[in-house]
């Protein structure tokens, strides 16, 4: 169950935030996955809609943003993304690379609407 911990990370990340911010409703949560994360988004959406149910942060969105894989090549010096999980340089097809993104897992943004403390 990753998505489950990592749904519990984003929240106990999103508490925080929003309580240093002197409180107000949680509206959204953006986060970045890179595809080599090993998150499936439709679970970790499931397991943030289940554990922010009858919450105070009931009915906030889960805004999953993908990112791929990027990978250097050793051989010809070019960043560029790879395709799928083939791992070659798309460029001169050399095996010699290195991935140097695509194991993201950020909270990237925490939108509150804080419309109560304004009231
Ligand atoms: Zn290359």
């Amino acid at each position: 169950m990753h998505e489950l911990s990592l749904a519990e990370n984003i929240l106990e990340i999103v508490r925080e935030s929003v309580s240093s911010n002197g409180g107000g409703r949680l509206k959204s949560v953006k986060v970045r996955i890179g595809e080599l994360a090993g998150v499936v988004p439709d679970s970790l959406d499931l397991c943030f809609t289940a554990l922010t149910k009858g919450t105070e942060l009931e009915n906030a969105k889960l805004d999953i943003e993908r990112c791929g894989i990027v990978a250097h090549c050793r051989d010809c010096g070019i960043d560029s993304v790879v395709e799928g999980m083939t791992f070659k340089c798309p460029a001169c097809g050399s095996g010699n690379i290195k991935v140097i993104s695509g194991n993201e897992l950020q909270v990237m943004e925490i939108e509150v609407d804080d419309e109560c403390s304004n009231s």
